[in-house]
């Protein structure tokens, strides 16, 4: 995640689907590197998601314990596939806004 400076301030990520915005400034980034910071904050229900059948792994008010639990491999309750469904590739799931 050594490219999250790059995401300058004033360059926000929006999400593509309930366009709330990805608002990292409540995370101390250093303490979060060994996994998604992205995938641990889920705003809406197309991140959690089945990447195979597209089935919602959890209920939309259903978390996870731990924001670490998002980039763990976890098996999908409707068609049994393992992956890691919680980590989506960023293009997917945001749009960048410029200022
Ligand atoms: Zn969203
Ligand atoms: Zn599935």
């Amino acid at each position: 995640m050594g490219c999250l400076e790059a995401w300058a301030p004033g360059r926000r990520l929006r999400c593509r689907f309930c366009s709330s915005a990805w608002d990292g400034s409540s995370l101390i980034l250093g303490t979060m590197y060994s996994y998604d910071i992205f995938a641990a904050m889920p705003c809406c229900t197309e991140r959690l998601k089945c990447n195979s059948c597209t089935k919602p792994l959890l209920l939309p008010h259903q978390r996870l314990n731990f924001f670490s639990d998002y980039s763990h491999k976890v098996a999908c309750p409707h068609c049994g596939i393992q992956d890691w469904h919680f980590v989506k590739p960023l293009g997917y799931c945001y749009n960048r806004e410029w200022p």
